[in-house]
């Protein structure tokens, strides 16, 4: 038994930002300049971490903090904060949303337990930007989920059936239609749920400072790395780089959606884009009466909108569910796709109608490791457990990843506590797979079209076909799982 994992190839130029976001260049922009250190020959460490997004960053913290003494290495193909982890809309979030699958999954209580888990996690993320003075712009804010479409069901209503059957409460209120005027104007938004104190971070200031704070407490990064092979060997894991070499006693598996062509993944993890515009500072027309008081948040479409604004007054908007990615093998357009960012930016139009003449000033893209059941799962591979790996966030890592930083410290040093729990709760709600290529890829298309035209339909107030009613419900399911062996 033993792993040979041979991971995507990288571009020529891993040192370059090519299409980074906006978050991340301005983070950089922030930091005293100072060139990365790459993996340069043949080296030895405790635990090597791929991928320097949040689940390596937060774990390699946790781990410090859990063993002082241990020899962490984080090998990074680009730079931190340069896979999702520096590109996402910054929404810090629970499962409240997820607590329909949750009980599905689970029953009763395990799933409050992991609900519990995902709630209390933001707390523990808040404390730790406090205590390490991490300036990334958290601030906490009422986010609304909303329809904009007319006549569209909210998709809030199953958590609220499901809440309500588990004799829970969630912390959204549903808003009256004279709110919805106050909040949204004339802009196309017709019925929705607030959550107040919503928290919200620039989430490249964020990694990039926890990356600040695992260099300060000794982890060594290396950065513009990409790793090749991951490989067993009797003794130690070796990590390859281009230029050099790291043996390790354990290894994490860190590098999301980057991952997802690996055999033990490849069936329960379908990688697609979530694209995003953010527009030029507009202070002073988000001060006017009309946008004043207007929350971000998400829609109830199944490919759905993401915006909000930033401190320096600008809009942003994203949208799931763009590219979808062939083998999982991750392109140039999940860095930055122009068909998909003209489609957001078409979003952006409808969705804030008083922007029509403000600037498009930045756009990018990124992959989302999407699961079977939109959970992630934590563990470590049944043919060499000293692998281990973080994977399936669905577009909603931000909390979950400090989760994971908990529950991959205490796996990694193999304890037991209320961490390797949940693990394995993660573990017991895995379930049902995605069909191999080619059909994955074409079935996967065909529904997305079909959403599309769904979704315009009822944009038109008129009713989609019944055709692609039927398609578009499938957009969110998996095959049932049956006899399909699991990493
Ligand atoms: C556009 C967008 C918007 C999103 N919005 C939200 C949101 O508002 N809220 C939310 O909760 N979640 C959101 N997400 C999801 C969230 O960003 C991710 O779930 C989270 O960042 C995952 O963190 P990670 O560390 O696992 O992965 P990443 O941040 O992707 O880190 C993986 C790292 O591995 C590196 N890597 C890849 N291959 C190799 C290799 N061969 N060798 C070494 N390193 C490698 C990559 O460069 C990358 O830095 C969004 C995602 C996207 C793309």
């Amino acid at each position: 038994m033993g792993v040979q994992l041979r991971m995507q190839p990288w571009r020529k130029d891993p040192g370059s930002l090519g299409q980074a976001s906006l978050w991340l260049r301005q983070a950089l922009d922030a930091e005293p300049s100072g060139a990365p250190t790459p993996l340069q020959g043949s080296t030895r460490a405790d635990v090597c971490i791929v991928g320097g997004g949040f689940t390596g960053l937060w774990t390699a913290l946790r781990l410090r903090e859990l063993s002082p003494a241990l020899e962490i290495t984080v090998v990074e193909a680009g730079l931190c904060g340069w896979g999702a982890s520096g590109r996402n809309s910054g929404a810090v979030g629970h499962w409240w949303g997820r607590l329909p699958t949750l009980l599905r999954l689970l029953g009763r209580e395990d799933a409050l337990r992991v609900l519990d888990a995902s709630v209390k996690v933001l707390e523990d993320i808040r404390s730790f930007i406090g205590m390490h003075g991490i300036e990334c712009q958290l601030r906490e804010e009422t986010s609304v989920w909303s329809t904009t479409y007319p006549n569209q069901l909210g998709a809030w209503m199953p958590m609220f059936k499901a809440a309500e059957a588990a004799g829970v409460t969630p912390p959204h209120r549903l808003l009256t239609p004279e709110e919805m005027r106050e909040l949204f104007g004339a802009a196309p938004y017709y019925s929705g749920v607030a959550e107040d104190g919503a928290m919200r971070v620039q989430p490249a200031l964020l990694v990039r400072g926890l990356r600040r704070v695992a260099a300060a407490w000794g982890i060594r990064i290396h950065e513009t790395s990409p790793v090749t092979l991951i490989a067993s060997e009797p003794h130690v894991v070796r990590v390859e780089t281009r230029h050099g070499c790291v043996r390790a006693d354990q290894v994490l598996l860190a590098a999301n959606a980057w991952m997802a062509h690996l055999k033990p993944f490849k069936p329960y993890i379908a990688v697609t884009s979530s694209d995003m515009v953010v527009t030029a500072p507009v202070p002073r027309l988000l001060d006017r009466p009309e946008l004043r008081r207007r929350p971000g948040g998400v829609n109830s479409r199944t490919l759905l909108n993401y915006s909000g604004t930033t401190p320096d007054g600008r809009v942003y908007m994203g949208r799931g569910g763009g590219s979808i990615a062939w083998d999982n093998r991750i392109g140039a357009q999940f860095d930055a796709d122009p068909r998909m960012c003209a489609q957001v930016e078409q979003d952006l139009r409808y969705l804030y109608p008083e922007l029509r003449e403000v600037p498009v000033a930045s756009a990018w893209s990124g992959p989302i490791d999407r699961s079977t059941t939109l959970l992630p799962w934590f563990g470590a591979l049944a043919e060499d457990a000293r692998v281990h790996y973080a994977i399936g966030y669905s577009g909603h890592g931000m909390g979950a990843t400090a989760l994971g930083g908990r529950v991959l410290a205490s796996q990694i040093l193999q304890r037991t506590d209320e961490w390797t729990e949940l693990a394995m709760l993660f573990m017991r709600a895995r379930s049902g797979w995605f069909p191999p290529e080619p059909i994955r890829y074409l079935a996967a298309h065909v529904i997305r079209n079909a959403t599309v035209r769904r979704d315009e339909a009822l944009r038109m107030g008129q009713a989609p076909s019944r055709l692609d009613a039927r398609l578009a419900a499938l957009a969110l399911t998996s095959l049932p799982t049956r006899g399909v062996a699991r990493p």
